[in-house]
């Protein structure tokens, strides 16, 4: 049977350069580099995982690095931020933590009953610091003091090209219509974290895919046969989705939904511990069975990165 989604499970974007990338989600931000491993689909196109100290599902951003990638444009339908939880008392820290590494900050304001700021990382990628409580513990080796430091995803907020049908969507994944203001019309999941999706509803321009674009969002579900059910669901309704995936950190189906958004559904387990054995296990390119026997040849096509970020100053 079928069961609401507890949240959302990863978000992830496409950026240029892998290293500022790093420096940025790591160094930063403050985010533990969980996993560095490549795109399944594309084996020399690497894919970074970042997230709390084990990469559990609703701390996870993933960013696919491409070297040559052209600028995207923010617009409908796409993702168009992405929101990560902060303490509440953590604004001004994060405030001139943000302004001293040259990122322009723009906040914090009042919405619903939280506080945000707002910038963008390196590539032009959309995020946001809300105010919050959370399950999610902090990340205490990286370079934020563990009082500030973030507590996984808040949220999505969605520039969908037909809202009412997507707000349609949202609700027979499992999302509750909360509360609006303004344009902005906010659902949530009934989890302990990661738990809002905000719909836009207003005009915007087209976006188009490319650097500082976020390419989808994964919403969690307990177990893989469920993906089977939604798959059917989906099929009916005549969305286009995709068959079962096996992500090797999880399972996992993608649905381009009426309104344009690409969704994501993926299990919370085995996680993104999985098959390694070494700690920490950011430092190594990370393969799945399937690809080690080119790692020689896949290590030799990707940039060289250096896992340990710069910090800017502190
Ligand atoms: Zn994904």
């Amino acid at each position: 049977m079928l069961t609401d989604t507890p949240g959302i499970h990863h978000i992830t974007g496409i950026v240029r350069d892998a290293q500022s990338n790093v420096d940025f989600y790591a160094g930063v931000l403050g985010l533990r580099l969980v996993k560095q491993t490549v795109n399944f689909n594309e084996k020399f196109t690497r894919h970074l995982f970042y997230g709390d100290e084990t990469g559990s599902p609703g701390t996870v951003l993933t960013f696919f690095p491409y070297p040559a990638e052209d600028d995207g444009r923010i617009g409908t339908p796409q993702i168009g931020t992405a929101s990560l939880t902060v303490p509440p008392n953590s604004v001004s820290y994060w405030r001139d933590r943000l302004r001293t590494r040259d990122v322009t900050v723009e906040g914090p304001f009042d919405r619903f009953d939280e506080t945000v700021l707002r910038f963008t990382d390196p590539d032009g990628t959309r995020l946001e610091l809300v105010t919050g409580e959370s399950d999610v513990g902090p990340w205490t080796d990286g370079p934020v003091p563990a009082r500030h430091a973030v507590r996984g995803i808040h949220g999505v907020t969605l520039l969908s090209a037909r809202v009412f049908v997507t707000a349609s969507v949202l609700e027979t994944l499992g999302f509750e219509l909360l509360d609006q203001e303004g344009d902005r019309v906010r659902y949530r999941a009934p989890g302990d974290r990661a738990t809002v999706v905000d719909l836009l509803d207003r005009d915007a321009e087209f976006g188009r895919e490319g650097a500082g674009s976020i390419h989808h969002v994964a919403v969690r579900v307990p177990e893989k046969d469920q993906l089977y059910e939604w798959h059917d669901l989906f099929r009916e309704r005549g969305y286009d989705v995709s068959r079962v995936k096996d992500r090797h950190f999880f399972h996992s189906l993608y649905v381009r939904e009426p309104g344009g958004i690409l969704l994501e559904l993926a299990t919370e387990s085995p996680g993104l511990a999985a098959g390694v054995d070494s700690d920490p296990p950011s430092t190594s390119l990370f393969l799945p069975p399937w690809l080690e026997e080119d790692r020689e040849m896949i290590e030799g096509q990707l940039r060289p990165l250096d896992p340990s970020p710069g910090t800017g100053t502190d």
